[in-house]
């Protein structure tokens, strides 16, 4: 019989990431990983994701096609200073510094430095250590500290969000101060595995079903927000790309 911890890691882990799609075809997940992703993975992109695939709490990681849209997006829109705010082992930090230019800067928000000190030595093997900040605490504050000094206001060309899905909402009050006029924020996991089409009474896991209103209303209050354009994709667990407009 699995133990309470076992138990618990099945509410986080999953076997391997490269089962982490709402695709309903894994045929056609797997041939999208296998022909346009593993082959173009960095290297140390590869390890990360490897090492991070043990690690008990892997369900939080970015999956690498998204890691590679992450990449793509940042270079389209020539970024060059980004914010992020959930780092956990740092596959969406690591995608992200990699593509931007030698004097990129990336700062990198998470409540919890054991988890990035797990990616740490790969992350510093890449050479890009130098283009990331790191502080350890919680956002919320931390953001609104920055929002103190003028000269952060539009400062950021690109913001990822991928932390507590219940301060979505709070962090995009924030957040759409920080970056600047025409730069991009996602917000990550935006459908919830599925569960914002989920009748409230059908099984859920523990961790879906106490956050999915907060998701909801997420979703709700971007669409009606004319401060931003947005795009919903169904990459990952849902990704909503909001692009500021004024
Ligand atoms: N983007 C990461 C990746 O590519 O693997 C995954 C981030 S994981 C889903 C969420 C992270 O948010 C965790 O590392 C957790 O410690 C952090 N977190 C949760 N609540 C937070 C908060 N209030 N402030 C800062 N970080 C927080
Ligand atoms: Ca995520």
């Amino acid at each position: 019989m699995a133990n309470e911890q076992e138990q618990k890691n099945n509410f986080f882990g999953v076997k391997d990431l490269s089962h982490k799609t709402l695709l309903q075809s894994d045929a056609l997940y797997q041939y999208i990983l296998k022909t346009s992703v593993y082959p173009r993975e960095h290297e140390c992109l590869k390890e990360l994701r490897e090492m991070t695939e043990k690690h008990p709490r892997n369900l939080m990681a970015t999956p690498p096609d998204e890691g590679q849209l992450l990449s793509m997006l940042v270079k389209l829109i020539n970024a060059k200073n980004t914010l992020e705010i959930g780092v956990y082992t740092g596959y969406s930090l690591l995608s992200t510094a990699l593509a931007l230019p030698a004097d990129g800067k990336i700062l990198a928000l998470d409540m919890n430095r054991e988890y990035y000190e797990l990616g740490l030595p790969i992350i510093e093997k890449a050479g890009v250590i130098d283009k990331i900040d790191f502080r350890e605490g919680p956002a919320l504050p931390f953001l609104d500290e920055l929002l103190q000094d003028e000269n952060n206001k539009g400062k950021f060309d690109f913001v990822f969000v991928d932390a507590d899905k219940n301060n979505y909402l709070n962090y995009h009050k924030r957040v759409i101060e920080l970056v600047k006029v025409g730069g991009l924020i996602g917000y990550d996991n935006t459908l919830w595995a599925g569960s914002v089409v989920a009748p409230p009474d059908a099984p859920m896991m523990d961790y879906i079903k106490p956050l999915r209103s907060y998701v909801m209303e997420l979703n709700k209050y971007l669409a009606q927000d004319s401060r931003i354009e947005i795009c919903q994709l169904p990459v990952g667990d849902g990704v909503t790309l909001c692009r500021r407009i004024f």
